[in-house]
C-alpha cells in the first residue's frame, strides 16, 4: 500500500467509474461513512465510491490495485470494532467502497430453500423477502434495519438465532467476490453438498473485508416456525441459567430457539432507558434473568405447551424463581426489543469498556464469577453490565464508568481490565471475539493471543490473496 496521499488523478479515475453522482468528496457528505458506532475512532477519507454493479466494483479495485490505494469495503457501518471505517494509520489515504446501492434481492427459490442477494441488501429486507415466500432467514441482530448482508457475511455475524440456526457462516451456500486483483470469483453455488477441494467461501466469511469484496451471496432458507413463545424468567444465579438451558434443550430439542442471559443491572438499563423506558417484565427484584424463546414447527399451542412444561419442571427443580410469558405478539416483540436495545440503553450510564467473549457454554458461570472478582479488584466502583447469548457461550461483558468519574480517567483502566478479562477467557479455553470481530480495535490483542501457527497461516492467506495489501489495510492482522 502506498504511504502518501491519494493523487487527484486516482481520485478522478475512481469517480469516473461510478459517476460523479455516486461519489462523495465533501467532508460533510463523507462524515457518516467515517463515523464509528462506538465513537472510539476519528478517521477520515477523501472519497466514498458507491458502485451499482459488480463490474464497477472490479474497475474500482483494479485502479486501487494499480495505484496501491487502500480500499475499505463498507456495508451498513454498524460494526463495533472499527472494521468498516478507515484505519487510524491510513486515515485520509483510504477510499471507502460503500455497497449500499447493490441491494437487490435477485431470486427467492422456495423449493430449494435458497435466496440469492446482492451484498448491499439490508438484513431486514432479506428477512421480509423470505417471510413473503413463507420461509425464514434466521439471522437476526439489533442492527438489522441498517446492516447489510455483505457486512454480516464479512463479520460472520451471530445474533439471537445462533442457538438454533448457527452463525452467518452456517447460512451461506455460495458467494461472488471481487478479489484484490480485480478478478471476479463466481462462487454462487446453491449446492448443499460440494466436496471439490478447499471451501473457498469460508475464507471470505468473517474476513472483515481484508481478502476481497463480497458482491453477491446465496443464502439458506428454513421453514417458518408455526408457533413461537417468549418468556422472561427470573433466577438466582448463572448456574441456574445453565441448568435451565440444558433442561430446555432436553425437553424442547431444536425448539429451544433463543436463550439470553441478562443480569439485573442490564435489565435495569432498559427499564431506566431515558428515551424509551420499558416496564419490568417480572415483579420483584431478582439478580438474574433469562429471555427464552421456544418455537414449534407444528403450532402456537405446541410451542406454548412445551414452554409451560419446561417452566413447570424448572420451578419444581428450584432452578427458576418466577416467569412471565408474553401474551401477544406485540409483547413478544417488546421482550426481544428490550434485549436488543440493551447496549444502546447502557449508553445512558456513560462510557463503557466492552467485551464480546465466548467460552464453552458450561463455563459461563465460572467466567462470570472470576471476571467479576478481577474487575472489582481493578475498579471497585465500576458497574458491570453483563448480558448475552448464553446458549452460544457468548457474553457481552461490559463495564460502565463509575458514577462521577471522568471518561478519560475511566478509560485509563481499559488496558488492565482487558488484560484481566482476556486472561480468564484464555484460561477457560475461550475467544476474545465471539461475534463482533477484530477490526482495528482488537488487532494488537489478536497478535498477542492467537496461536502463532494460526497467525502465520492467516498472514500467508492474506499475502496470497492481497500481495499489495490494498484490502481494508491495518485491520485484523
Ligand atoms: C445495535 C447493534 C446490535 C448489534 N448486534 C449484533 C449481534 O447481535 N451480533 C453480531 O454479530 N453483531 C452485532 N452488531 C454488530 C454489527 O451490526 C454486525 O457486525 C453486522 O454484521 C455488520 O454489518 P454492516 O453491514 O453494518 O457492516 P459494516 O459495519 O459496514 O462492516 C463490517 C465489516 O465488514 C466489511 N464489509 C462490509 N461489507 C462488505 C462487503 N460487501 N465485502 C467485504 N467486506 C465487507 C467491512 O469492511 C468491515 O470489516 C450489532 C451492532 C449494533 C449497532
Amino acid at each position: 500500500m502506498q504511504d502518501g496521499a491519494i493523487s487527484s488523478n486516482t481520485v478522478e479515475r475512481l469517480i469516473n467509474v461510478v459517476g460523479r453522482k455516486h461519489a462523495l468528496t465533501q467532508p460533510a457528505d463523507i462524515a457518516p461513512f467515517t463515523a464509528d458506532t462506538r465513537g472510539r475512532y476519528d478517521t477520515h477519507s477523501p472519497l466514498v465510491v458507491r458502485p451499482g454493479t459488480v463490474e464497477e466494483v472490479c474497475a474500482v479495485i483494479k485502479i486501487a490495485s494499480e495505484t496501491k490505494t487502500g480500499v475499505v469495503p463498507q456495508g451498513g457501518n454498524t460494526g463495533l470494532v472499527g472494521a468498516g471505517i478507515p484505519s487510524v494509520e491510513g486515515s485520509g489515504r483510504e477510499v471507502i467502497l460503500s455497497l449500499g446501492r447493490m441491494n437487490r434481492i435477485i431470486n427467492v427459490d422456495a423449493p430449494s430453500n435458497t435466496m440469492t442477494v446482492e451484498a448491499g441488501a439490508v438484513l431486514d429486507s432479506i428477512q421480509k423477502a423470505a417471510s413473503d415466500a413463507d420461509r425464514l432467514f434466521p439471522l437476526a441482530l439489533g442492527s438489522q434495519g441498517t446492516c447489510q448482508i455483505g457486512g454480516n457475511i464479512s463479520s460472520n455475524a451471530g445474533g439471537i438465532g445462533v442457538l438454533a440456526y448457527g452463525n452467518t457462516r452456517d447460512l451461506i451456500l455460495g458467494l461472488e467476490v471481487v478479489l484484490p486483483s480485480g478478478e471476479i470469483w463466481k462462487g454462487l453455488s446453491n449446492l448443499r453438498k460440494d466436496n471439490t477441494g478447499y471451501d473457498l467461501k469460508n475464507l471470505f466469511i468473517g474476513a472483515e473485508g481484508t481478502l476481497g469484496v463480497v458482491t453477491k451471496a446465496v443464502l439458506k432458507l428454513f421453514p417458518k416456525p408455526k408457533g413461537r413463545e417468549v418468556s422472561y424468567i427470573a433466577l438466582q444465579s448463572p448456574e441456574n441459567a445453565l441448568a435451565l438451558l440444558n433442561l430446555a434443550k432436553d425437553m424442547a430439542g431444536n425448539g429451544a430457539t433463543g436463550f439470553e442471559l441478562i443480569s439485573k443491572s442490564a435489565l435495569n438499563c432498559t427499564i431506566n432507558d431515558p428515551v424509551s423506558p420499558q416496564r419490568n417484565p417480572i415483579a420483584g427484584d431478582h439478580p438474574w434473568y433469562v429471555l427464552m424463546e421456544i418455537s414449534s414447527g407444528r403450532s402456537t399451542q405446541d410451542a406454548r405447551a412445551t414452554l409451560e412444561r419446561v417452566l413447570t419442571q424448572a420451578l419444581a427443580l428450584d432452578i427458576i424463581v418466577d416467569a412471565a410469558i408474553a401474551e401477544t405478539i406485540a409483547q413478544q416483540n417488546t421482550f426481544w426489543l428490550m434485549r436488543e436495545n440493551m447496549s444502546g440503553s447502557q449508553r445512558a450510564l456513560g462510557a463503557s469498556i466492552k467485551h464480546d467473549i465466548s467460552v464453552p457454554v458450561g463455563k459461563i458461570p465460572e467466567f462470570i464469577s472470576r471476571a467479576d472478582k478481577a474487575v472489582m479488584k481493578i475498579i471497585p466502583q465500576g458497574r458491570i453490565i453483563n448480558f448475552g447469548h448464553m446458549g452460544d457461550g457468548n457474553l457481552h461483558y461490559n463495564i460502565s464508568q463509575p458514577e462521577g468519574w471522568k471518561t478519560e480517567d475511566f478509560f485509563k483502566h481499559e488496558g488492565v481490565v482487558n488484560d484481566a478479562v482476556f486472561e480468564i477467557v484464555a484460561l477457560l479455553g475461550g475467544s476474545i471475539s465471539a461475534e463482533h470481530g477484530i477490526g482495528q480495535m482488537k488487532r494488537h490483542r489478536l497478535a498477542a493471543l492467537k496461536d502463532p501457527t494460526a497467525l502465520a497461516m492467516m498472514r500467508q492467506i492474506k499475502a496470497a490473496f492481497d500481495p499489495e495489501g490494498i484490502m481494508n489495510p491495518h485491520k485484523v492482522l
